[in-house]
């Protein structure tokens, strides 16, 4: 008897090599091998006579091998099989392409299946390459057939043998994580007949039930978990802060904050002296001065003599955080410290006793910060820039981190990404969310134009009038995506450097900086040019959150097509930081009328959450589900491009489920909880 954790050699023509195969796609088990969904389906369902098939159309027939077939090579490398196949109505030739095996496969006198696309010219049938297979035994022919992603030593038909195997040996032992309540509410179907009907629909009615019930149930245990996660942290209870009096903070500071920054730190106060974990999101705009609403909560965490750590994604944010940072963190008698990557060990040792004594109060760096050996004195405040890079897996990990700790930090995710609402609640599930909606008052508008490559030397000589007029440009490098092969960043930069160095601004100070460079390397580049020792600085996008140097006020984005609007938007971001008129260049040789329109938006407009709503309405929401892009757990079948609606449903689903069982212990709940318990796990584990 199969069970779901039984290994997939259990499978008839599944031995150790293909087992080992199968394990690149992260398939060991037989509920694994099932729970591999298609990526794509492809309608092979249409039958034909021979003598009706229509030009172009693809569609199967059954047919006689009327004569032997002939194998001819044409030329070196080019090895053709004819045969002729005929049914009651009409002949087909029947033509393979180097696939000379064939002709040894196929006698006269054999019944098959072939599928393919029908060519038509006058009385002449043809098919070119069609999917052969034995009447009788047909699996890749006569239905809509799955296409699964690959690997080396697997094949379509392989999987769906061992696919339809697996289904077979476990369509007994299938447990329905969802509960009857919800699946009968929502008109979900049975997982069993999902799993049957994803991998091996009777027609599109039936696939479409079961992606749904599939989707559904993904989303559904998604925003479970992401409300458990809230409530786990939620239920700590860690001694309320004093609202500490922030008139030193705020006069310690050159500029007054703006209304949307009081109110954030107006709320994240309130947090902090609830007596529970603060889980606060802050969204705002590039430049809305995220960082020093971060530096009040520092400020307010350190009055109550606790310590913080403001994590960056990469060792340039953390450094400049960190120049940014303590100068004003020194006038108000806070201690502050630097770790990355590339501090020194001994350094390193001397700044971890520091740390646990207590005597550094706001420590900055990257992920390490709250990993391995390092360890505070008195953790209270945990606060991440650029939330997308710092993932659900990750708070997860933090909040498990806490209990190490005396208790569970104050958390607070600053991001510059801005979400259209609907998607927000997802991804941002469990937290509270401050938006910071409002831009620090004499903001220029960076003005930004979308030109073909032909202006090059145009822009070109504007760069030179700007670095004469003393300021600094960013150019962002193209890429060349050659199929198959990922791009080489650190080649891509460094030619385009040299080019530029050599051919176009010999007399000026050109630099690069990409994302294969050692933390030392890069933050050293990075201090020149924000001294003001390089003139240009060519990067991948590197650059693309958070620096901050004042002085830049051009930024020229190549092939500006590959980008999502969200993120050309960073990128702009990067100048106009300064008193001085920025420009942003957006250069794109793409005629596509789409691009074009996507290109546009960012001419007209300097509103982030703008910019967001149209990247929605043009490319739908698969960009900010990439996954990359926020840290959820990756999803198996959810596409969310198409399955907004779902999402709501799903999450309604779930805080009633939540409503009504907090802790799902009912025992209808027991494989839900299961699941959920699962859910972050594998990204949490990560960490530690
Ligand atoms: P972001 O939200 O992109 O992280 P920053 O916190 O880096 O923005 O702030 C951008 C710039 O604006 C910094 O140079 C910062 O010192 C400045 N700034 C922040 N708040 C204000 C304010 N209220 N008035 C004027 N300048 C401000
Ligand atoms: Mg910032």
């Amino acid at each position: 008897m199969a069970e779901l954790n039984t290994d997939v050699r259990y499978i008839k023509g599944i031995g150790e090599q293909r087992a080992k195969a199968l394990g690149k796609l992260g398939i060991a088990t037989l509920g694994d091998l099932i729970a591999y969904f298609p990526r794509a389906y492809e309608d092979r369902s249409l039958r034909r006579e021979i003598a009706s098939l229509q030009d172009g159309e693809s569609a199967w027939v059954e047919a006689m091998v009327a004569a032997a077939p002939t194998l001819s090579r044409i030329r070196r490398g080019l090895e053709l099989v004819k045969l002729r196949a005929v049914d009651a109505t009409g002949s087909l030739e029947i033509t393979f392409f180097n696939q000379a095996w064939i002709r040894d496969q196929l006698h006269t006198g054999d019944t098959c299946i072939f599928y393919g696309k029908a060519e038509v010219k006058g009385r002449r049938r043809q098919m070119v390459n069609p999917v052969v297979e034995r009447e009788g035994g047909q699996v890749m022919t006569g239905r809509i057939v799955p296409i699964y992603p690959l690997t080396a030593g697997i094949t379509q038909s392989m999987l769906v043998k061992a696919i339809r195997q697996g289904l077979d040996a476990c369509r007994d032992v299938l447990p329905d994580p969802l509960p009857d309540a919800v699946r009968q509410e929502h008109h979900l179907c049975h997982i069993g007949y999902a799993y049957e009907q994803i991998h091996f629909p009777q027609s599109a009615d039936t696939l479409a039930m079961a992606r749904r019930r599939l989707v559904f149930e993904e989303l559904f245990f998604l925003a479970i978990g992401l409300k458990k996660l809230r409530s786990r942290r939620t239920a700590a209870a860690v001694p309320p802060c004093r609202e500490a009096d922030l008139t030193p903070f705020l006069s310690a500071l050159p500029f007054t904050l703006t209304g949307a920054q009081l109110r954030s730190i107006a709320e994240i106060r309130a947090d902090m002296a609830s007596g529970r974990p603060m889980n606060r999101l802050v969204q705002g705009d590039v430049g809305s001065g995220k960082t020093m609403v971060a530096a009040a909560a520092v400020y307010n965490a350190a009055q109550n003599g606790l310590q913080s750590a403001l994590m960056a994604p990469t060792s340039i944010l953390a450094q400049q955080h960190y120049s940014g940072l303590s100068p004003l963190m020194e006038r108000l008698g806070i201690s502050c410290a630097l770790l990355t990557g590339a501090t020194p060990a001994r350094e390193r040792r001397e700044l971890l006793a520091r740390l646990r004594s207590g005597e550094i109060q706001l420590l900055i760096g990257t992920h390490a910060l709250i990993s391995g050996d390092v360890s505070y004195g008195s953790l209270g405040l945990v606060i991440t820039d650029e939330q997308h890079r710092f993932g659900v897996g990750q708070r997860s990990a933090l909040s498990a981190k806490g209990h190490l700790l005396d208790q569970p930090p104050h958390l607070l995710v600053m991001s510059a990404t801005p979400i259209p609402r609907t998607l927000a609640l997802i991804i941002y599930g469990d937290l509270d969310v401050s938006v910071i909606d409002e831009l620090p008052p004499g903001r220029q508008k960076i003005d930004t134009f979308a030109v073909p490559g032909s202006y090059r030397q145009r822009i070109y000589a504007f760069l030179r009038k700007e670095v004469a007029a003393g300021r600094q440009a960013y150019l962002i490098c193209p890429m060349v995506e050659q199929a198959d092969t990922v791009p080489d960043e650190r080649k891509a930069v460094t030619e385009y450097a040299a080019m530029l160095q050599g051919q176009v601004f010999p007399d000026l100070r050109v630099a690069c900086v990409h994302g294969r460079m050692k933390p030392r390397e890069k933050d050293a580049v990075m201090a020149a040019f924000a001294a003001g020792e390089i003139d240009l600085l060519v990067s991948t996008t590197v650059v693309e959150v958070g620096v901050d140097v004042p002085n830049t006020s051009v930024i020229v984005i190549e092939n500006a097509e590959r980008f999502g609007l969200s993120q050309l938007h960073q990128l702009r971001g990067r100048v106009g930081r300064g008193r001085h008129k920025s420009y942003c260049i957006l250069i794109s040789d793409n005629q596509n009328e789409e691009t074009r329109q996507r290109l546009q938006v960012m001419t007209r407009t300097n509103d982030g959450f703008r910019i967001a709503e149209e990247d929605l309405r043009l490319r739908g929401p698969g960009d900010f589900f990439g996954r990359r892009q926020h840290g959820l757990p990756a999803m198996k079948i959810a596409d969310l491009s198409c399955d907004l609606s779902l999402l709501r449903e799903a999450q309604g689903a779930a805080e009633a489920l939540l409503a009504a069982d907090p802790t799902l212990s009912l025992p209808e709940h027991h494989l839900a909880a299961e699941r959920v318990e699962r859910l972050f796990a594998d990204s949490a584990d990560a960490m530690n």
